[in-house]
């Protein structure tokens, strides 16, 4: 019966010349996320002071809702705090007299 040697481990010659491409072109992670340019940075009311924020105006206010129903965050829809506010106040204010809806399921 050949007893296998279990001695030392025997295999070394684990030279292998690890990685050392230093000049890999790769580090160039650039561009930071997302391409879309900010358009308009100033929240359209205070641009305008002709537009109203009116519950009562549906149409108006479907801009600042998705198409799930959900009232957009202020950093998309691009409104000041203060008019983002009334925006939703007046959102929310539609929802209940059923002018907009709390939420869309499929349709
Ligand atoms: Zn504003």
């Amino acid at each position: 019966m050949p007893r296998k040697e279990m001695g030392g481990k025997g295999g070394r010659g684990g030279d292998r010349g690890g990685r050392d491409d230093r000049d890999g072109e790769r580090g160039g992670k650039g561009g930071g996320r997302g391409g879309r340019p900010a358009r308009r940075k100033v929240c359209r009311f205070c641009a305008d002071a002709n537009i109203q924020i009116d519950y009562k105006d549906p149409h108006m206010l479907r801009y600042f809702i998705t198409e799930r129903g959900k009232i957009i965050p202020r950093r998309i829809s691009a409104n000041c705090s203060k008019h983002q506010r009334k925006v939703s106040e007046a959102i929310k204010r539609a929802r209940t007299i059923a002018l907009m809806p709390f939420t869309v399921t499929g349709q």
